[in-house]
């Protein structure tokens, strides 16, 4: 960049844990910053999380504080349901178009939840990965950032789209909103777009979808969580009963060429987690985790060994090769145990998929992408968080707070 920067605000596009580090660094130094997220509410998968490694907080510890920060940040704009239509220019110089989601709730609300009690009607719940149902007037869920409710577009222009409409007592419910586009000016863009789950149905051979006990590690996530579908109980999906053996399957879709070619860093640890999960609540249970080798990076190395002293986790080193649908329609894990040869064909109550972080679904507009999706920084624009590769939250903060200070410098030169 020769000329001085045009404009001095930063963008952030994405506000999950990293792009609201990024945010708040640009900002606490002094930087005008605008926060685009495309989901109705800030956290991204974080705030979908049951607790987190390595110190098993609930997501709340770490967003929480930040939310208060942002709110106290004259210099933050937050934008929810928005999106990067448009991106043009350099480093210093950039002209975007965002184009904004209709949410048919204005900042008016209370979060009363009268709209919700008029709703008659059901939709699938994207927080609890379309686990369970919520209301067709909804609030995204308990840990909401902005607290605001949501009406469902399957409503609008009907009968039952007016009894919302007119339950609510402080009219802020407004279903003549239309999707709207605006113009920013900014000097660097920091994309923070995160990360979503390995499609688990290309993973044919483990039946996902098909036998209802083999569930994801994000899937796992909402099941223990307290405002899950299962209000924090790890039950069988298929007839709600406590499971008394689970196999955790690690690398299912990572470090395969056919699928993700890396090795997707975090589940190894997510699974010893899930595997704690179980154990907490079924004292008697048996976990058994199939893996290629364990991968548990710098200091988490102690959180591993925490694991491996627990009696009731059977450590299984190999990959199995398919899952089958037992005699009472319950999962059995086939495969060979790559240390003693042993063909095997394990049956259990519940088995968990690891599937591994991909680039989140839509690539970055005008943001340079490595072999695998995810974003490269360069000159004027930069990665933070899962967005340049599979992170834990510690080195997704750190990544943004990097992103961020090179956004300041970027347009402060
Ligand atoms: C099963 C599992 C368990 C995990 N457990 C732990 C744990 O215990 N401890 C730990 O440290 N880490 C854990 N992680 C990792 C953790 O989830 C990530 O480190 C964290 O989500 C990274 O945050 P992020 O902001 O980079 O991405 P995300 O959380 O994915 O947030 C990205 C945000 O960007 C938004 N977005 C995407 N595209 C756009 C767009 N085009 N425009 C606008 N907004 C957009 C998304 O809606 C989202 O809100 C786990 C991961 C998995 C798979
Ligand atoms: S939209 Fe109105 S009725 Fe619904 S939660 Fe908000 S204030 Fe309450
Ligand atoms: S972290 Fe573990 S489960 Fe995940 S891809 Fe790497 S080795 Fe496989």
């Amino acid at each position: 960049m020769s000329d001085k920067p045009k404009s001095q605000t930063v963008l952030v596009v994405g506000g999950g844990i990293g792009g609201i580090s990024a945010a708040l660094e640009a900002a606490e130094c002094g930087s005008e910053v605008v926060l685009i997220e495309k989901a109705p509410t800030l956290g991204g998968r974080v705030a979908a999380l049951n607790r987190y490694f390595p110190k098993m907080c609930h997501p709340t510890c770490g967003l929480e504080i930040n939310y208060q920060r942002i709110k106290k940040n004259p210099r933050i704009k937050v934008f929810t349901m928005a999106e990067v239509s448009g991106i043009a220019g350099s480093a210093g110089d950039y002209t975007v178009n965002v184009t904004t989601t209709p949410r048919y709730v204005t900042p008016a609300c209370t979060a009363c939840g009268d709209c919700a009690n008029a709703a008659t009607s059901e939709v699938a719940d994207p927080f609890n990965y379309n686990l369970s149902k919520v209301k067709a007037a909804y609030l995204p869920h308990t840990m909401a950032f902005p607290m605001r409710y949501i009406v469902d577009a399957s409503v609008v222009g009907t009968p039952e789209g007016q009894a919302i409409k007119a339950a609510c007592k402080v009219d802020a419910v407004n279903l003549e909103e239309k999707p709207d586009t605006f113009t920013l000016h900014v000097g660097a863009v920091i994309w923070a777009t995160g990360w979503r789950p390995y499609d688990p149905s290309k993973l044919t051979m483990y039946r996902h979808g098909e036998i209802a006990d083999v569930i994801t590690n994000v899937e796992m996530e909402r099941l223990a969580s307290h405002d899950g579908p299962t209000h924090g109980k790890v039950l069988r999906p298929s007839n709600g009963e406590a499971p008394k053996k689970v196999a955790l399957i690690q690398c299912a879709g990572s470090r395969d060429l056919n699928h993700l070619a890396y090795c997707s860093r975090i589940c190894c640890l997510a699974s010893m987690k899930h595997a704690a999960y179980v154990r907490e609540q079924y004292p008697e249970a048996e976990v058994d985790i199939y893996y290629i080798d364990i991968r548990a990076h710098d200091k988490l190395e102690a959180f591993y060994r925490k694991a491996k002293a627990d009696q009731g986790i059977r450590w299984i080193k190999s990959k199995p090769s398919r899952i089958e649908k037992g005699p009472s329609g319950e999962p059995v894990v086939c495969g060979e145990n790559t240390l003693s040869r042993e063909v095997y064909a394990n049956a259990y109550d519940l088995v968990v998929l690891a599937t591994g972080m991909q680039a989140s679904a839509q690539p970055p507009a005008g943001a340079e992408l490595d072999e695998y999706g995810f974003v490269v920084s360069e000159e004027g624009v930069f990665g933070a968080g899962v967005a340049t590769g599979p992170l834990d939250v510690s080195m997704s903060v750190q990544s943004a707070t990097a992103a961020a200070l090179r956004a300041v410098q970027a347009v402060r030169s």
